[in-house]
């Protein structure tokens, strides 16, 4: 089955970016998300990113045009009754991911794949909420989407080869790099990743150093394209502090332990870039 009308559930940083490759790629989208506010933000990120492409000279004035076309919103999630697959992409919480899962069972097309672009939930457990365990599937985008080319395909116990196949090759329709990985807390990605991150946050916890310097000792010591505190903004703090207790409840092992300054600036309401404070201040 041609995967040719995709639902996403969710527009913030991750949603929308799927929302814009998939319309980049020539597939009908409809992007979903509770938020009449996170819709309207989400559309308006697709637009100043095309843009960008325009002023760069990789697409035209039509081509940006006849992108955003592709494009429906919705407050509900009923209006995915007839798409044929439906990436999820909404807070990284378990027990919303299976709310939205048993609801989309319930909406959508029996044929429907259900995707989730959880970080490091048990795509297991998500798929047994559903009555189509064989058609729920891992597809876990890196951010910022249209930039990034990896995409990890995860295999929940129950999903089926044809609902893998269907998704592999939907991935690389979209031009990205799809790699495999066992379902297991974090998969290979943020099981390597996040916990770094967390070191980090546990050199600043300890005043080793400041952020900058954490950064740079990273960046022009590893060599790495952008610091671990840089990149937790760019992630959300209250996702790192998601994925690290995933990591932590699910191996229930105390290297994964998320650093007490984390929590704080969570509770503090200090999640990065999208607040406008993290590590460092995007006032
Ligand atoms: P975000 O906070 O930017 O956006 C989450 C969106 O979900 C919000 O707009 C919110 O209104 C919406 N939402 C909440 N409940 C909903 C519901 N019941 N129905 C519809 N929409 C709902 O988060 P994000 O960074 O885009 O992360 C989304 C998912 O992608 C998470 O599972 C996260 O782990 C994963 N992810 C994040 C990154 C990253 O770098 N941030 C990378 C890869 C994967």
């Amino acid at each position: 089955m041609a995967l040719q009308r995709v639902g996403v559930v969710g527009a913030g940083q991750m949603g929308h970016g799927i929302v814009q490759v998939c319309a980049q790629s020539g597939l009908d989208v409809l992007m979903c998300d509770v938020a009449e506010s996170a819709l309207e933000k989400g559309l308006a990120a697709i637009r100043k990113s095309l843009d960008r492409f325009v002023v760069k000279e990789k697409l035209s004035n039509d081509q940006r045009d006849s992108i955003l076309a592709r494009v429906d919103t919705s407050a509900s999630l009923d209006a995915l009754a007839d798409v044929h697959l439906v990436v999820e992409a909404a807070t990284e919480d378990e027990a919303l991911k299976s709310r939205i899962f048993r609801d989309l069972d319930r909406i959508c097309n029996d044929s429907a794949i259900l995707a989730t672009n959880t970080s490091s939930i048990s795509i297991t457990r998500i798929a047994a909420v559903t009555a189509r365990p064989e058609k729920v599937i891992g597809m876990h985008f890196m951010n910022p989407v249209p930039l990034m080319k990896l995409v990890e395909i995860i295999r929940a116990l129950q999903t089926s080869d044809e609902t893998y196949e269907a998704i592999s090759e939907l991935t690389r329709r979209l031009g990205k790099e799809p790699v495999t990985v066992k379902d297991a807390y974090g998969f290979v990605s943020n099981r390597i990743l996040l916990p770094m991150i967390n070191e980090a946050i546990f050199a600043r916890y300890e005043g080793l150093a400041t952020p900058e310097d954490i950064d740079t000792v990273m960046r022009l010591g590893m060599n790495h394209p952008m610091g671990p505190l840089a990149l937790a903004d760019l992630i959300g703090l209250d996702t790192c502090l998601s994925i690290m207790n995933v990591l932590y409840q699910g191996f229930n092992d105390p290297k994964y332990r998320p650093c007490p300054l984390l929590k704080q600036m969570v509770d503090a309401g200090h999640l990065g870039r999208k607040s406008g404070r993290g590590f460092y201040s995007y006032e």
